[in-house]
């Protein structure tokens, strides 16, 4: 059981106001909340030692270097991670995909084929096109159903020895189906594919065990687990980071530069060129403890306590559809009124208070599939509160009434 008074007193932003009602934030698979905890680390951050790292013999930079460092520690623990050099600093999920994504143009061949899913965040679909751009391979789509859910007959006849990457993403964004990724992996492993894996939506809710998946790349965002916007990370097996060319060149990547001959540091600096994203890093870190602190299995458990309450009040209402029906899904909730365009059902909701996503949610193929605009999505986090799902049932009622 959470303590939903004490997580809630946790987020300052939940006591303001919008349009003079109280904020209902459903928008958290956009970007979550942070608690109080983390926005201290950052304050600290900037109030105590804000400073370059790895370059400084001063006590700052030693300071602010060991807060890093111990950050990446924590993230690796998190994803238990092999090695702390396994998980490389990023700006979020789309820095993370696009430099696998440039590292795999020196390693593919003209013919060689790569898997996505018709599950994806453009995100991770764009990066991948551009790498068939620039080698020549081929991209192969694994299809979905009506419910939203992967066909894996279908991936399992895409599978074959041109194979060389799947990457699929753990939970969708703009449906919420939980994808079967220990089944993919396994598959694709068996033709000797690497696998990466898009952990954008599933961080928040839960924690993913690297080395029990056997994946070959995970990637996150620390903006969706209550963490800041601009930082984020890449796991990959040291093999992999090791035969992956690095993405940019600078300061910080280097063993030695000559006009000759540069040689490039190990991991996990190879891939870290320039002054990174230092405070972000670190309150990455400490967004991770507050999440384990709640702990993910209460999370995901109340979660899921939300999305069976709040779809079934939904459905009450006449003419509502949701999106994504599969069994296995997460706390989100795709949904459209008959007739009503999805942005018009936003904005009222906006007048009440009530902050939800409207539009194709960086996901055209799936909308195309479904023949809709868009739709409205309502995605819930650990502090939200069935009294909020109340808020929202009574607004897109009101909604309806309106635009009908
Ligand atoms: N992948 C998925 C599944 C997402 O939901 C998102 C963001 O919504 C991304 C990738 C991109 O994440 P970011 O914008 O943090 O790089």
């Amino acid at each position: 059981m959470l303590d939903l008074k004490k997580i809630r007193a946790d987020f300052p932003i939940l006591k303001r106001e919008v349009n003079g009602k109280p904020l209902v934030y459903f928008d958290n698979a956009a970007t979550s909340q942070t608690p109080q905890q983390v926005i201290d680390v950052i304050v600290d951050y900037y109030s105590n030692y804000n400073a370059n790292i790895h370059r400084g013999v001063h006590a700052l930079s030693q300071e602010a270097t060991d807060k890093y460092e111990a950050a990446r520690h924590t993230i690796q623990k998190h994803f238990n991670a092999k090695h702390a050099h396994e998980i490389i600093y990023t700006s979020g999920t789309t820095h993370s995909i696009n430099l696998v994504a440039n590292g795999f143009a020196s390693i593919l061949k003209k013919g060689d084929e790569i898997i996505v899913s018709a599950l994806e965040h453009h995100s991770n679909i764009v990066p991948w096109q551009m790498l068939c751009e620039k080698t020549g391979a081929v991209l192969k789509v694994i299809p979905m159903n009506q419910d939203g859910a992967l066909v894996m007959e279908a991936y399992a006849k895409l599978l074959n020895s041109n194979t060389k990457l799947v990457f699929v993403n753990h939970i969708s964004n703009a449906l919420g189906t939980i994808n079967p990724i220990e089944e993919i992996i396994k598959k694709a492993h068996q033709v000797g594919a690497a696998v990466l894996i898009d952990g954008a939506q599933a961080c928040p809710h839960i924690k993913p065990d690297v080395q029990a998946l056997d994946v070959d790349f995970y990637v996150a965002s620390a903006h969706k687990m209550c963490g800041p916007t601009g930082s984020g990370m890449l796991y990959g097996k040291e093999e992999w980071l090791n035969k992956l060319p690095p993405y940019q060149g600078g300061g910080e990547m280097i063993a030695e530069v000559s006009f000759e001959k540069t040689t490039y540091a190990g991991l996990p600096h190879k891939f870290e060129a320039g002054t990174p994203n230092i405070c972000g890093g670190i309150a990455f870190g400490s967004a991770i403890d507050y999440m384990n602190a709640i702990g993910f299995d209460a999370i995901a458990a109340y979660e899921h306590d939300l999305l069976e309450y709040a779809t079934k009040a939904l459905l009450e209402i006449e003419g509502l559809k949701i999106y994504g029906t599969a069994k296995n899904k997460t706390s989100v909730i795709s949904f459209n009124l008959e007739g009503i365009h999805p942005y018009d059902v936003g904005t009222i909701l906006d007048k009440l208070g009530i902050a939800v996503r409207t539009g194709h949610h960086c996901a055209q193929p799936i909308m195309e599939y479904f023949k809709i605009p868009g739709t409205v999505r309502a995605s819930f986090a650990f502090y939200n509160t069935k009294e909020e799902i109340d808020t929202l049932v009574s607004g897109v009622k009101k909604a309806k009434m309106m635009l009908s």
